[in-house]
């Protein structure tokens, strides 16, 4: 019994007899989404899934509605009953201060393990990597997606990266649990930690401290640029992936596309107490309403869902059932491919046969088998015990003024900065964009209105210095957009270098 249906579910059958309906919520989405849920929905209902579906509407109607989340209180009580979502793809609207719903759902959620598997179907699938199994698991609450963007001067935006401890803990962990109980033999740590020491560096840190945990497993670290690159070129050398939420939103993408198509990659969105499967591809807006959109990525993203109700033996059989049809080349207008395919289908004429063919095994594919798999929340409850930071000693050294000019150059700038340092909190640096630009700046660096000027103290100071520097500055007319403290934790600098310093 997975620890979503320790909730409800079970609740129901103590109460009552047993249940004989799971409940599940299910979003139809935009675009396509409505035709591959259909089509999906139809192939559980053959297939005899003992699912009760609460529908809930989300997406572009809601956003039109004036509701910027795009989602209704009402789809909120649905998805805390049932804990479980099977979700359509929708249409995020650009601009107008709508927020992605797809974020706000892996965040409120807590669903902090994305398990996005990517497979060659070779050779009724074309790909140029017919060997390709490779499961990716994003980090899906944190980083770049934390969505907080500020404009700060005339000329720039700012997005802030946000990574904690607790967070590369859990998805890393998770990562690891997931290669031990499938049996993979290696996992891959992919960052930027080369540019990014601190934030990528963390993830980094904690995949080699979690990592020395499972030495049955292979593991190695890659540069991300290096790795997408791996990833179009070699997929083989992957089994699994560990990466941070931007990074593994691009690579799954690549690696669904290595292996023919975005259409039939499925994924997991795995919390403590709930989880959302969806395709990993969008609502494809140019297609939608023609009966033509392949709906695999959201009927494996379904059979990864039985899974983790517990309803193995039905998983089974609806993925056999789907690679009957996939080696048979009864294939969808994004996988057919003259001479290798036999019958270009539609939507709905591909799930019927997926339903022909309940009850077989492929002949020349592998056929899956989920007897020994747990629910993806089984592995997520093992994360419940996260090792908590210990208490550093913080010791404040100074700030970073960032302000907002435009008067002149960095040395202009530095005149007037030094007129309002003291003895105790010396102007030591002026960046522009991160490159040091004073003391000793290059006349060739070009520089926007947005500069961080770093006083540094030489030894603990209290943060009434820091009061009375802005307000000097204030008072100045030089002004600023915003600071940043400087401490040491437990006698390491807690920030970057400048470029160049
Ligand atoms: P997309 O994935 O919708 O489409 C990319 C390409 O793949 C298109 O050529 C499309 O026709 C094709 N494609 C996608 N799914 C297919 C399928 N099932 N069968 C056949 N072909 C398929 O990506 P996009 O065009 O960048 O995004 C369109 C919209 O989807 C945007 O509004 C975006 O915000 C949204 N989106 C939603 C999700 C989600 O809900 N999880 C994910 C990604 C994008």
């Amino acid at each position: 019994m997975s620890a979503i249906l320790s909730g409800v579910w079970e609740k129901e059958a103590e109460a009552g007899g047993r249940a004989t309906k799971i409940p599940v919520t299910v979003a139809y989405g935009d675009g396509i989404g409505p035709e591959i849920m259909r089509a999906t929905l139809r192939v559980l209902e053959a297939a005899g899934a003992p699912l009760e579906y609460s529908e809930i509407e989300m997406g572009e109607a809601v956003y039109k509605r004036g509701l910027t989340a795009g989602i209704p209180d009402s789809a909120w009580e649905s998805i805390e009953r049932t804990r479980v979502l099977l979700k359509a793809p929708i249409t995020t609207p650009q601009g107008g201060g709508y927020k992605s719903l797809n974020v706000t759902l892996r965040k409120t959620l807590g669903l902090y393990a994305n398990v996005r598997p990517a497979v060659s179907y070779a050779p009724f699938v074309r790909t140029y990597h017919p060997q390709m199994d490779v499961v990716i698991v994003r980090e899906n609450e944190e980083d770049l997606y934390a969505g907080i963007e500020h404009q700060q001067t005339d000329e720039v935006m700012q997005c802030l990266k946000l990574v904690s401890r607790p967070g590369c803990e859990r998805v890393i962990r998770y990562a690891f649990e997931y290669a031990r109980q499938n049996k993979r033999r290696k996992v891959t740590c992919m960052t930027k930690d080369n540019i990014m020491k601190m934030t990528d560096g963390l993830f980094h840190k904690v995949f080699d401290e979690i990592g020395a945990e499972y030495p049955e497993i292979e593991q190695n670290h890659l540069i991300i640029d290096i790795g997408a690159a791996r990833m179009a070129d070699s997929p083989e050398i992957f089994d699994v992936v560990v990466t941070m939420n931007l990074y593994g939103d691009i690579l799954s993408d690549i690696a669904a596309q290595v292996t023919g198509s975005v259409g039939i990659a499925p994924s997991a969105n795995i919390g403590n107490r709930a989880a959302m499967f969806e395709a990993i591809h969008g609502s494809a807006p140019q297609i939608a309403g023609q009966g033509i959109a392949n709906p695999s990525g959201l009927l494996l993203s379904a059979v990864m869902m039985l899974v983790h109700l517990g309803q193995n033996q039905l998983a089974e059989r609806i993925h056999n059932a789907w690679l009957c049809a996939i080696e048979e080349g009864v294939h969808t207008a994004d996988l057919f491919t003259e001479g290798m395919s036999r019958a270009k289908v539609g939507t709905e004429e591909f799930a019927s046969t997926v339903i022909e063919r309940l009850g077989q095994k492929p002949q020349r594919l592998k056929s899956v088998r989920y007897e020994n798999v747990g629910a993806f929340a089984e592995l997520a409850k093992e994360n419940t015990a996260i090792k908590s930071s210990k208490r550093a000693t913080k010791t404040l050294v100074g700030v970073d003024v960032f302000v907002h000019w435009k008067d002149g150059c960095a040395n202009d700038l530095a005149d007037g900065l030094k007129r309002i340092e003291s003895a105790e909190l010396p102007l030591t640096m002026i960046t522009n964009r991160g490159v040091k630009v004073w003391p000793q700046g290059h006349a060739e660096t070009y520089c926007t209105d947005h500069w961080r000027c770093r006083f540094h103290a030489n030894s603990t100071m209290a943060t009434k210095r820091i009061l009375d520097l802005l307000e000097r500055l204030d008072a100045s007319g030089i002004g600023f957009i915003k600071l940043e403290n400087l401490y040491l934790f437990d006698g390491e600098p807690g920030y970057s270098l400048g470029q160049g310093q």
